[in-house]
């Protein structure tokens, strides 16, 4: 039996899937673009660039892909990418394929075809969905309308021609396995036809290399393809896409694989975005909200402290442009820091018994989860001060006056998965934690 020639495991983000761990599935080598170069000459032909081929394949998914690929070397908007549609066997899988996709058009519907070359597929399904809209990009602009459709010379991009085609149907026909990011690509469709409560369908054609890998066929795997999938690649990137597939299949003895599916209608990663959305804009506001207290405390004299110039506190004062000139102490617990700066506005960090000789009216925690501890290690040491503020949803707040969640002791774990090897020596701490919480 022959003894597997096992590579190494090669950490690299799949392009179908997003799983991390690849492994070699051809020894890298270097040729030139195989087909969409079209040089002219002997002398152009020889010359040409050698270009990285690193074949490696997804652990999880099986997709194949040239880990060294980069976008940049294949000429798409100089070389149309020509693709031979005249066997008789493919011309009939074309007018199939625009018969069953023009089916799923609803009356003046819009279709729109990314990669769409010079229009064969658009002009089939034109022809007989008259009312509808078609349109087609692709940046090689090598269009032949015959007054069918519109082309577009640019490449689809999910963040601007989602909103302004609001297209019922997107048709991708090899084009995917030329993407540096196909799964990416899909996803921000699915994102965009969310965001603006579109119903949009999806077909996708690619190549299918499940035959090639069966058969030993090498030659199959070329620079212009980024990436090569297989059924399952291709099924898991449409499942990381959107759960609802309507086909998967293959053609053209199983040399290509496609598949329709729907996106868009309120996808639960809406509620990720509106959040997103919320959380940037208070800290906006918060940003000016606290510009402000911060000049009414300066304007009425009151001498401030803040604890903590690392980290947090840091980020706190450059966040909000505490200079050193305005706000000059910053003192900290940790004795490991003081007579350090911090990063920034360049306050020199005093030590807090810095506080004890000279007290001052108000003491701001930027770290309000920890601010029991600092409101403890204040009381010890003897720190008096009138207030002692800090941030709570964009404002700062008085820890003794104001409502907010830091004031009360809650150590109980709430994420609680139950462990397969539970060991209740060693859950001590955790159970007790919830006992005192009363979560027991
Ligand atoms: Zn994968």
């Amino acid at each position: 039996m022959r003894k597997p020639n096992r590579s190494v495991a090669q950490i690299s983000p799949c392009p179908a899937c997003g799983h991390q761990l690849a492994v070699a599935f051809l020894e890298p080598f270097r040729q030139p673009l195989a087909t969409i170069a079209w040089p002219s000459s002997e002398e152009q032909a020889k010359a040409m660039q050698q270009l990285p081929h690193s074949f490696v394949r997804c652990t999880d998914c099986g997709h194949v892909y040239n880990r060294d690929f980069c976008y940049e070397n294949v000429p798409y908007d100089e070389k149309p990418n020509l693709m031979f549609n005249r066997g008789a066997i493919w011309t009939n899988h074309l007018i199939q394929t625009a018969d069953l996709l023009s089916g799923y058009l609803p009356e003046g519907g819009t279709a729109i075809e990314i990669g769409c070359g010079e229009g064969h597929l658009l002009r089939h399904m034109a022809a007989k969905r008259r009312g509808c809209r078609f349109l087609g990009f692709d940046p090689s602009g090598a269009f032949l309308t015959e007054g069918l459709f519109q082309g577009r010379n640019e490449l689809f991009l999910p963040e601007t021609h989602m909103e302004q085609y609001q297209p019922d149907l997107l048709i991708c026909r090899h084009v995917i396995e030329h993407l540096l990011n196909p799964l990416g690509f899909l996803q921000a469709i699915q994102f965009y036809a969310s965001r603006f409560n579109l119903r949009t369908r999806i077909y996708i054609e690619t190549p299918c290399v499940d035959r090639a890998i069966e058969n030993g066929r090498v030659v199959d795997f070329y620079y212009e393809h980024y990436s090569h999938f297989t059924t399952s690649s291709f099924t898991k990137m449409i499942q990381r896409t959107t759960h609802e597939i309507e086909l998967l299949t293959h053609n053209y003895n199983r040399e290509v694989i496609s598949g329709i599916f729907r996106v868009g209608s309120q996808h639960p990663w809406l509620e990720i975005d509106n959040q997103a959305a919320d959380f940037r804009t208070q800290a906006q506001v918060s940003a000016d909200v606290l510009a402000i207290q911060l000049e009414q405390m300066l304007a009425q004299r009151k001498r401030i402290a803040i604890w903590g110039g690392t980290g947090k506190a840091a980020v706190f004062i450059n966040r909000y442009r505490m200079d050193a000139k305005r706000f000059p102490i910053v003192v900290d617990s940790d004795a490991a820091k003081v007579n350090t700066f911090v990063p920034g506005q360049g306050q020199r960090i005093l030590f807090r018994d810095h506080l004890l000789k000279n007290p001052v009216d108000i003491i701001i925690i930027p770290m309000a989860w920890r601010a029991q501890d600092v409101l403890l290690e204040i009381q010890e040491t003897g720190i008096r001060c009138d207030q002692i503020l800090l941030e709570h949803q964009g404002t700062l707040v008085d820890f003794h006056r104001d409502h907010h969640p830091y004031a009360t002791a809650d150590q109980a774990p709430r994420l609680s998965i139950p462990a397969p090897h539970y060991n209740p020596q060693r859950a001590a701490y955790w159970s007790e934690a919830s006992q005192i919480a009363g979560h027991s």
